[in-house]
């Protein structure tokens, strides 16, 4: 009775995000065209018609793409569990294996390929129709079968032995396994905290050190002004892929290290670098990364006891279209962490306003920051130029930003600035 119940949850809450996702991506794009063709007054003299035109077509672009997806993911996930195709897939390992450790691990591999192998064409339509057309694409089909490959095999040489070891804390550790198995999770995210900057990111990109002496004199006075120390300043080649620009922060404790994207060095003058640097610096001296570390932490550890729980309930399974192995000595395990991944995102939708106004806040704070320890008409500056470059449109949908935007459109943050808020 309780399987029924919330198979017809589950199909409720699916269906709510979808209705969800589609008006707010519906309302997105009439915003977006009935301002496409006037640049908002504020920046009528900064950014050309035509880069406010191809903001507008590149965001009504994405936006569809995102509603194509969107509605192949769904469909996907309920072939995967309403329609029972976990439930086959999780029979053929099983037939090949013949149950046990090989049987567990072997069903999370097939359902990792699976996933992977759906998404691959969209993948690559996105890099190389829809980022193409707007001239952002940097990537070859060479490059892009090479990182594919290499993010397989990172995946299996990371991905595996940490699917191992929660399988057998799952299975040996008793009624609180989970406890231990947060551990564990949360001692692989700091791994990979010290791992990324200085072995993952360098399989995929090149980076230098920061060679330009007068913009290193500029950046070291202002790491001095906010009193922050870092092991280096680098230069990643991003346009190796993307016209894209960035900055960033990686690595912690004494490791600390600044990474800049080539393109966004090519853009902006030195004083508009140190602006921009100055914001992320803001981010880090205001505690928003040791935060956003903390709040990753905790919902890991709750979402890991309902885990806990869920694992014992066999409406957990049957509900969302899986038979549990009944058999002596086999386990549920993998079935349990496979059903959890793909059902939870459908019941936390509707918190994701909440991340959003989070991230935004920050933005705000970092902005704030920023012109205290910068220039602010260069930090402003800097952002046109960005937003510009990045095609982010100016005029998106207010509900639309509100619900998914990590960071405040354009014209709201220099809004802020402007006020010194
Ligand atoms: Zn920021």
């Amino acid at each position: 009775m309780y399987s029924h119940a919330f198979s017809i949850l589950f199909a409720a809450f699916l269906a709510l995000m979808l209705a969800v996702r589609f008006w707010l991506a519906s309302r997105h794009i009439r915003h977006v065209l009935a301002h496409r063709n006037a640049v908002p007054p504020e920046f009528a003299e900064k950014i050309p018609l035509e880069a406010h035109r191809k903001a507008a077509d590149y965001t009504v672009a994405r936006t569809k793409y995102g509603i194509v997806t969107m509605l192949v993911n769904s469909a996907v996930l309920v072939g995967f569990t309403l329609l029972g195709g976990l439930q086959w897939l999780s029979l053929q390992v099983f037939g090949a294996t013949g149950g046990g450790m090989a049987y567990q691990v072997g069903l999370i591999v097939a359902f990792a390929l699976v996933s992977g192998l759906v998404d691959l064409p969209f993948d690559y339509y996105k890099q190389f129709r829809l980022e193409q057309r707007f001239g952002f694409n940097k990537m070859t089909p060479g490059l892009f079968l090479a990182d594919m490959v290499k993010g397989v095999l990172l995946g299996a040489a990371l991905g595996l032995p940490l699917v191992w070891v929660m399988l057998v804390l799952m299975e040996r550790a008793g009624a609180l396994w989970w406890l231990y198995a947060w551990l564990v999770w949360s001692g692989f995210q700091l791994l990979m905290m010290v791992l990324f900057p200085t072995v993952i990111a360098p399989l995929f990109n090149k980076f230098t050190p920061l060679q330009d002496e007068s913009l290193k004199t500029r950046i070291e006075g202002l790491m001095a002004r906010v009193g922050f120390a870092s092991k280096g300043l680098f230069v990643m080649d991003g346009s190796k892929r993307s016209a894209h620009g960035n900055a960033y922060f990686s690595g912690f404790g004494a490791n600390k290290r600044i990474v800049f994207f080539d393109t966004l060095l090519a853009r902006l003058a030195p004083p508009e670098i140190e602006a921009v640097l100055a914001h992320e610096l803001g981010h880090f001296k205001l505690k928003h990364i040791v935060k956003r570390i903390a709040t990753m932490f905790a919902l890991s550890l709750a979402f890991l006891a309902l885990l806990g729980w869920l694992k014992n309930q066999v409406w957990f399974y049957t509900g969302l279209g899986v038979s549990p192995l009944i058999a002596p000595g086999q386990s549920n395990d993998a079935l349990a962490l496979i059903l959890f991944m793909l059902a939870l995102p459908v019941f936390t939708f509707l918190f994701s306003p909440l991340a959003s106004l989070g991230s935004r806040k920050h933005e705000f704070e970092a902005d704030a920051f920023a012109a205290r320890h910068a220039d602010k008409a260069n930090l402003i500056s800097a952002l046109v130029k960005l937003y510009e470059d990045n095609a982010s449109t100016l005029t998106p949908d207010p509900l639309h930003s509100a619900f998914y935007d990590s960071h405040p459109p354009a014209s709201i943050r220099i809004r802020h600035l402007n006020l010194g808020t």
